[in-house]
């Protein structure tokens, strides 16, 4: 456990946070970071070029090389960072697949919130990693903070090393990450203009506020959210035991071999000797010299009732091994005996290393039986609002851990969710035919091995086709799709965007001539970025090219024209017209004024009852921007006779740190006598659609 100290600037708080070892420093020294720099957006797009521009010591610029690199290598599916813009997204539990998946959907824009129940990473237990995983890890600068990885053979890490690594990653490129608070359940929206919330604990935490329109479960094999089938898989009985000793580092620490992946079939007679020997009787064992030396081996049942680890032998496996049937000094005695027999004696002095209870870090478990989630997804639509939601890692697919699959194909399930995020964004597909693609890849995704994977694997990324010698794309219809989603609106279900007939049966409505969504907007301003820039530069510039229906940039009058007759086949129901979209435009006057009334009701002397002159002198969008970043706006010093300054002060900031370009300036509104309504609607509506659900 580290010290804390109180750092005085960002550079000092970054060597502090390099340096941590575990959940809870890490993000102690992250939130001093974000403190000193004067940020805690989540926003990549605003958060990145802050935290790159104050932190600029070579550790740090070599991560923002690394970083930037990977970015402007899959600059085309990140849409320069803006596949997944405004996508809320709910990641459950900073296991390595979790935090993995949030990576991504970092860089592909989204805003993204990870939620874990521990307080601190505790599992010693090593990893073997495929090889492809570690030429991922290192393409994302994990060498910066484990400078072993990958080198001299190692191809193995602690777990909780492992998520360290991905924390830090990923809150460096803007990710959220509360600890120490629990999912416990969805939300239902009740009513049109609130979203899908969670419920967490503690009850009384902030994202219990916060909205939501994605849903990832990385929650491990204990799979929390409801509403996933799934089935368990039995095997023979297996019994695993793992132990951790402390690894001192010494010249005696160096002296024994690593045991790799051997089994039984190998090293037929060194088990039989270990057996008469000791009467240990293992089908497996594996030795690993990481932070710990760890061992993790398969013993017999008979060899654990002999030598008194298991008190009383039953035929059900689930009572076999409750700690009240398990002899914890037998079972002590019974992985030290073994660790030492097969290390040739050769680490004389093992100490157990403590595990997260403060207890000898050995363990037994039974894994005859493994979890599989029958679907990958599901999408719920309650009042208008859709939530999609996916499992990875374990949560879909329990590894069978001898075989080192777990990180592997928990890591492609999490590239595989956030294609189907991008995918399900991007609106070129109707939402079954995007759950069709991601349920097809999940068929494919158990029968993923070291060898029938595509072996460049610096060209990996989100997209399939750049892993999978076959992507298996129709293997799931649409029309069996159908079953993954939730509708309180069933007549409003896109079936697939060729076809245009929906669910019932029955024609889509002509799209309507004059629909505001539907016409193309001239001069929108987008936030560009050429190919090769750094993603810190990608904020700034913008130009002006004309967008089509669905807010994508016009090419050409070709094929636009083709697009056009696409989207006159295949409107009516509403898939492309992303709601989400729809009220970023036009929010109903109700809605905001009870919105802003609600924001402002802690500020003394601030009052909103319409939406033109209770905006006027600017106090409104300061109390806003207050109650969301205290640290930005000093309240004390904003005094109603101060107009323009109180308005340019709080579109100044909007801008900088949410985006939200100004649509008047101060001095016009100190000029007027009454603020322009349609003007103040359609600002206030951005700031709203920015804000609302968010963690005050
Ligand atoms: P997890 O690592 O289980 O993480 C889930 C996270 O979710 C946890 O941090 C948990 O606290 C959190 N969480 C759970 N519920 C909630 C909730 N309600 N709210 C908030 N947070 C929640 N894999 C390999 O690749 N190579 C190996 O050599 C290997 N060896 C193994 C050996 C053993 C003995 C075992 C047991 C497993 C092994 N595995 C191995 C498998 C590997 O550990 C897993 O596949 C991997 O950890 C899965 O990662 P994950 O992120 O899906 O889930």
């Amino acid at each position: 456990s580290q010290d804390l100290v109180t750092c005085n600037s960002a550079p000092e708080a970054f060597d502090h946070f390099h340096k941590s070892d575990d959940l809870n420093t890490t993000l102690y020294y992250f939130r001093q970071i974000c403190d000193l720099i004067g940020s805690d957006s989540t926003n990549i797009q605003l958060f990145y070029p802050k935290i790159k521009s104050n932190l600029q010591s070579w550790k740090a610029k070599s991560l923002w090389k690394q970083f930037d690199k990977k970015f402007n290598q899959n600059y085309k599916i990140y849409n320069a960072g803006k596949a997944c813009k405004d996508l809320r997204v709910l990641i459950i539990g900073a296991g390595p697949c979790g935090l993995r998946a949030a990576i991504e959907a970092q860089f592909l824009g989204a805003k993204v919130t990870v939620i874990e129940k521990r307080e601190t990473f505790s599992r010693n237990n090593v990893l073997k990693l495929w090889p492809f995983s570690i030429t991922d890890l290192k393409d994302l600068g994990a060498k910066q903070f484990y400078g072993k990885l990958g080198s001299g053979g190692i191809e193995h890490i602690s777990i909780r090393r492992l998520q360290c690594i991905l924390l830090k990653i990923a809150l460096l490129l803007g990710v959220e990450v509360f600890e120490g608070t629990s999912y416990d359940d969805l939300v239902y929206p009740t009513d049109e203009t609130t979203g899908w919330k969670a419920k967490f604990s503690p009850s009384d935490h902030v994202a219990n506020q916060m909205e939501f329109d994605a849903l990832i479960s990385a929650d491990g094999n204990k799979q929390s959210v409801r509403g996933f089938k799934g089935s368990v898989f039995r095997a023979n009985l297996a019994i695993a035991i793992t132990a951790n000793f402390v690894n001192r580092q010494s010249n005696a620490d160096a002296k024994a071999e690593e045991i790799s992946g051997v089994s039984a079939i190998y090293r037929q007679e060194l088990f039989k000797k270990l057996k008469t020997d000791t009467g240990i009787d293992l089908e497996n064992i594996v030795y690993y010299k990481d932070d710990t030396h760890y061992f993790v081996m398969t013993a017999k049942k008979k060899s654990l009732l002999d030598k008194g680890v298991i008190i009383q032998d039953t035929a059900d496996t689930e009572n076999l091994l409750q700690p009240s049937n398990v002899n914890q000094r037998k079972l002590i005695e019974y992985a030290k005996e073994a660790a030492l027999y097969v290390t040739k004696n050769q680490l004389p002095d093992l100490e157990f290393e403590r595990n997260h209870e403060g207890k000898d870090d050995v363990a037994i478990f039974d894994f005859t039986n493994m979890w599989q989630a029958e679907d990958s997804c599901k999408m719920i639509e309650r009042k208008g609002h859709r939530l999609l939601m996916g499992l990875i890692g374990d949560s879909l697919l329990e590894p069978f851990w001898p075989t080192g699959t777990g990180i592997a194909r928990g890591f492609f399930s999490a590239f595989d969710t956030c294609w189907m995020l991008k995918q399900w964004k991007a609106g070129k597909m109707t939402p079954l035919e995007v759950m069709a693609e991601r349920e097809s890849l999940f068929k494919i995704l158990p029968q993923m091995t070291v060898d029938n994977i595509l072996k460049n694997y610096s060209n990996y990324s989100i997209e399939p086709a750049s892993r999978y010698t076959n992507t298996n794309k129709g293997a799931v219809l649409v029309a069996e799709a159908r079953s993954f989603l939730d509708t309180d609106d069933p007549s409003n279900v896109e079936m697939s965007s060729r076809d245009s007939f929906n669910v019932l049966g029955s024609l889509p409505k002509k799209s309507k001539k004059g629909d505001t969504l539907a016409k193309s907007k001239k001069g929108d301003s987008l936030a560009k970025a050429k190919k090769g820039d750094t993603l810190a530069k990608t904020t700034n510039t913008t130009n002006t090219k004309k967008r089509d229906s669905l807010g994508r940039p016009e090419k050409s009058t070709k094929s636009n024209s083709l697009l056009r007759t696409n989207i006159a086949k295949t409107t009516g129901s509403l898939w492309r017209l992303n709601k989400r979209e729809k009220l970023d435009t036009i929010v109903p006057q109700d809605t905001l004024l009870t919105w802003c009334k609600n924001q402002v009701a802690s500020y003394p002397g601030i009052t909103v009852n319409n939406m033109t002159s209770s905006f006027k002198d600017g106090r409104v969008f300061c109390a806003i921007i207050h109650r969301y970043r205290p640290s930005l706006i000093d309240m004390e010093s904003i005094n109603s006779e101060n107009v323009a300054e109180n308005n340019d002060k709080a579109f100044g900031i909007l801008e900088n740190e949410f985006g939200i370009k100004p649509e008047m300036s101060g001095k016009d509104l100190a000029n007027s006598a009454v603020p322009n309504s349609l003007k103040m609607m359609s600002y206030v509506s951005k700031v709203y659609n920015k804000l609302r659900g968010e963690k005050p």
